[in-house]
């Protein structure tokens, strides 16, 4: 045989992890360790692949095979596809090589018609769970083949459940389940235009087809481009033989994490129901009971279960998530993968399998995903206005953190308004997979049903993001919802305490989070393992500050145009951009000196020593002036000109494309007196700070932007050089400094041998090198990057992740030519991406010495670095 595309449970195991997909992987691993697998087989990701590439089609080769398997299948189980007497009946599972939860479809009971299921009922004596199993089967095939979304089947439940005046789905019978199942088929065919098929084969290959187009679907895709995850992985299907939880009552379904995900906290934690099947646990139809009353109910099971888990834990050596089935009486594990957790518990649980022995400290620092670092830096509420605050209600804390915003009751809106920098909290019955881009922009989620594994909260918890789900008595009315006794509207503002499960009727300030000994520790061994530093982008001492508390080992880049923005600042630089001799112009900059010099003074005092490299003004000189009449009518009063004249300046600094404009050194090469004060301030800063703290070895780095050409380089150089220079000389004072340029324009990239015989650093300004080299301005890409994601043009945003193949060509290439020239040249990344965990792991790779990053982004750098230098030893 040429490929093989199938492997039974028994052939494979948890290495063949790319070719299986998570879930069958780790179901052969369960089924090698002798532990209670209902047998199956898995066909591959390459046959996703493949599926794709003959133009969504499963070919005659990998048709046979599945064909052969399920012959097999029959074998093993001893039943037989579409016998009445004996069905062998099975669930078609996704599973990709990196867990997606809940962003692919699975379809249970599958092989069920009518033959079979008169038989089966009669046989097993239960109607009513035939029945059930029939319609969910009906359902789910459905849901995916046609892809109407599960509300138009809960729809028809609910009509039933009203016509019958029950409540619970329990309370249905067997010849309602009948009904709907009969309503579920009639409304399959009026759709698909044709009936639903009842030959379990043609049922198989519909089902695994459907599975391979899933992984296209909206929801998948969204989810691949916030994990990184790349569309040519594809999914694998697990075809499984059925086992029942929803036999009667000593059946039941659960999902238990070997560890409190929320926390860390050793021990079993998760929930389950009896007489349930599937998702029924997560998709909260019923509130299902804790894990513990498992151990009431069914001690025999609960220790087999728990032998399970240990084991599980020991041969993982990671927190586990796993899925379970009791049959009569009988445990069956159905799934089991590293479980998602909290940061806080993240750390916490790594920090434990260290001082267990489990894994070592190289490994827990690689265990972590640096991501995930930011919701332990994100706000909690105010100790003072939160005891003064009374909670409304209280839910589970399913997903911690403080979110405090307004009430909206849609994702899409929760989307609109978070795009617009809005705080909102989305309130919801429940969240279903469709709405994860408007659970992502929501600062916290509030849910009236579902448990501690809901989707909303197993979706938050990987989002970092505030939820309290279950919280039963929310009632809701049109566009409102009531809650302790007040009706709250669209746009009320609400606060949701994920850690507690209390929600307020108000707004309640939050404060930054403080960082615990666990993140410390893991962070300390990050510091061993890093080769790369990481130094952050401020502008102002405050940040600055901020930045060394979370780890910054320098500035790597120091804008200073938004120094000039401070009102006390803006006059004086107006008045530099009026002036029309040389002469006004130095005199309007020497008002700005002192200041300016005090900016630096203060951003060398809050580093401490370490390095700073401060950036020559940069912006258009248009972006200083007014744009409202009023302003400008204003201002030509203040600075004593008239309105033409100022309109005529305004004028003259229109630009059509200011991106592209007089910005950058072409300041500098039109205005010399510009870069000659702002080196004056850099380095009598740097002369005065030194004085004070002769323990320190200040070396000012001095940057110069958007350098597309040695010569402009070596003449704003000269201005530096000779204003620095001169000033030393003056001080009697022994200061070393440092001039280099930015990478940010591609012709610099491919000149830079040139660029590097002036250059003595390099920093990649990846924001701009990445417009410049794509071509389309950040600020107006939202615009239509959207319909390029959906039509698989691009599968992320080149500003949130560098681009590897087109800009960070360019970024090789100019490392590459700087070292030809300038062997020990320093290397830096100073763009957004120096905080994005796959792009630092691209700086390791082609050997810059430091990344730069926002300060709150510095220990995800310092984590991401750590697991780049480990993962290229
Ligand atoms: P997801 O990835 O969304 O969790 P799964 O493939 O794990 O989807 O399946 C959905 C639900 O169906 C889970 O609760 C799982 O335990 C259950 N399930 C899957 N296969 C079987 C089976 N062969 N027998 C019984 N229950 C199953
Ligand atoms: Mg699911
Ligand atoms: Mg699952």
């Amino acid at each position: 045989m040429s490929h093989k595309f199938v492997y039974e449970f028994s052939e494979g195991d948890a290495s063949m992890r790319n070719l299986l997909g998570g879930k069958g992987a780790n179901l052969a691993e369960m089924t090698g360790l002798g532990m209670p697998v209902p047998q199956g087989f898995t066909v591959t990701t390459e046959a996703c692949t493949q599926y794709y590439a003959d133009g969504e089609k499963i070919n005659d080769d990998i048709r046979a095979e599945i064909l052969t398997y399920i012959g097999k299948l029959e074998e093993l189980t001893g039943k037989k596809f579409g016998d009445p007497d004996n069905p062998l009946l099975v669930s078609v599972r996704s599973g990709s090589r990196a867990s997606m939860p809940g962003m692919m479809d699975t379809i249970l009971n599958l092989g069920m018609n009518e033959a079979v299921v008169e038989a089966f009922a009669q046989k097993t004596g239960n109607p009513r769970f035939v029945y059930d199993s029939y319609r969910r089967f009906i359902q789910m095939y459905s849901d995916v083949v046609m892809e109407v979304g599960k509300a138009y089947f809960e729809e028809l439940i609910d009509e039933m459940k009203e016509r019958k005046g029950v409540k619970n789905d329990l309370e249905l019978d067997a010849d309602d389940l009948k009904q709907l199942a009969g309503e579920f088929k009639e409304e399959y065919k009026s759709k698909i235009g044709a009936d639903f098929p009842s030959d379990p084969i043609e049922q198989l290959f519909g089902a695994i087809r459907a599975v391979f187009r899933s992984w296209d679907n909206p929801r998948a895709v969204y989810y691949r481009r916030l994990n990184d995850i790349p569309s040519d992985w594809g999914t694998a299907v697990n075809v499984q033989s059925m086992v029942f939880g929803n036999l009667g009552d000593t059946s039941g379904t659960g999902v238990a994490f070997s560890r409190n995900p929320a926390t860390g906290d050793r021990g079993l934690y998760g929930e389950f129901l009896m007489n349930a099947q599937g998702e029924d646990v997560v998709a909260g139809i019923r509130t299902p009971l804790t894990i513990d009353q498992l151990k009431a109910q069914n001690p025999a099971v609960y220790d087999e279960f728990q032998a399970i888990v240990d084991k599980l834990e020991d041969h993982y050596r990671d927190m586990q998530d796993m899925e379970f089935t009791i049959e009569e009486g009988k445990l069956y594990m159905l799934q089991t993968r590293n479980g998602k957790r909290t940061a806080a518990a993240a750390f916490k649980i790594a920090c434990d399998l260290v001082d267990e022995g489990q894994i070592s400290p190289e490994q827990a620092v690689k265990m972590i995903d640096p991501k995930q670092i930011d919701a332990l830096l994100h706000p909690q509420f105010d100790a003072d206005e939160l005891a003064a605050a009374v909670p409304i209600g209280k839910g589970l804390p399913a997903s911690p953190g403080a979110a405090s915003g307004k009430v909206v009751f849609t994702a899409e809106h929760a989307a609109e308004q978070g795009k617009l920098g809005e705080d909102v909290v989305l309130v919801r019955l429940e969240t279903t997979p469709e709405d994860i881009e408007g659970m992502h922009y929501a600062k916290g989620i509030l849910t009236a049903r579902g448990g501690m594994t809901s989707h909303a909260a197993v979706v938050a918890r990987g989002m970092g993001t505030c939820c309290v789900s279950g919280l039963g008595e929310i009632t809701f009315g049109p566009k409102s919802f009531s809650l302790g006794g007040e009706t709250y509207h669209e746009g009320d503002w609400i606060s949701l305490d994920g850690s507690t499960g209390n929600v307020y009727g108000e707004a309640i300030k939050t404060v930054p989070a403080e960082i615990g000994g666990y993140f410390g520790r893991i962070m300390e061994w990050a510091d061993e393992f890093r080769t790369m530093k990481v130094r952050t982008n401020a502008d102002t001492p405050h940040d600055a500050a901020q930045a060394r508390e979370f780890g910054a080992e320098g500035i790597g880049l120091c804008r200073t145009e938004h120094m000039f923005f401070e009102p006390d600042r803006i006059a004086a630089i107006r008045e530099m951009i009026v002036s029309k001799t040389v002469e006004q112009r130095e005199a309007a900059l020497a008002k700005l000196l002192p200041m300016q010099r005090g900016d630096f003074e203060g951003i060398y005092e809050a580093m401490e020593g370490f390095p700073v490299t401060i950036r020559l003004l940069d912006p258009p000189l248009h972006e200083f002036l007014p744009h409202d009449e009023d302003d400008i009518v204003a201002l030509a009063g203040e600075m004593n000109i008239s309105l033409d004249e100022l309109h005529a300046v305004i004028d003259s600094l229109h630009e059509f494309n200011p991106m592209m404009g007089h910005r950058g050194c072409r300041l500098d090469v039109t205005f010399p007196e510009i870069g000659a004060m702002q080196t004056r301030a850099i380095i009598e800063a740097a002369i005065n700070v030194q004085a004070k703290h002769p323990e320190w070895d200040l070396v000012p780095e001095i940057m110069i932007p958007l350098v597309g050409e040695v010569k402009e380089l070596a003449y704003v150089k000269k201005i530096v050089v000779d204003t620095a220079d001169a000033i030393i000389a003056e001080s009697g004072v022994d200061l070393k400094y440092l001039v280099g340029t930015m990478i940010e324009i591609p012709r610099a990239a491919l000149t830079a041998d040139e660029i590097a015989k002036d250059a003595e650093f390099f920093s990649f300004g990846t924001n701009d090198l990445t417009q410049m080299t794509f071509g389309f301005s950040r600020d107006d890409a939202g615009k239509f990057l959207d319909a390029y994601y959906e039509k698989k043009i691009y599968e992320n945003d080149p500003f949130a992740r560098l681009d590897q193949t087109g800009v960070g060509k360019l970024v090789e290439l100019a490392v590459d030519l700087g070292k030809q020239t300038r062997p020990d040249i320093k290397l830096g990344i100073c763009g957004e991406h120096g905080g994005d965990p796959s792009s630092i792991e691209f700086c390791q790779k082609v050997g810059l010495n430091y990344v730069s990053c926002s300060p709150f982004r510095v220990p995800i750098a310092r984590l991401a670095a750590a697991q780049s230098a480990l993962n290229n030893k």
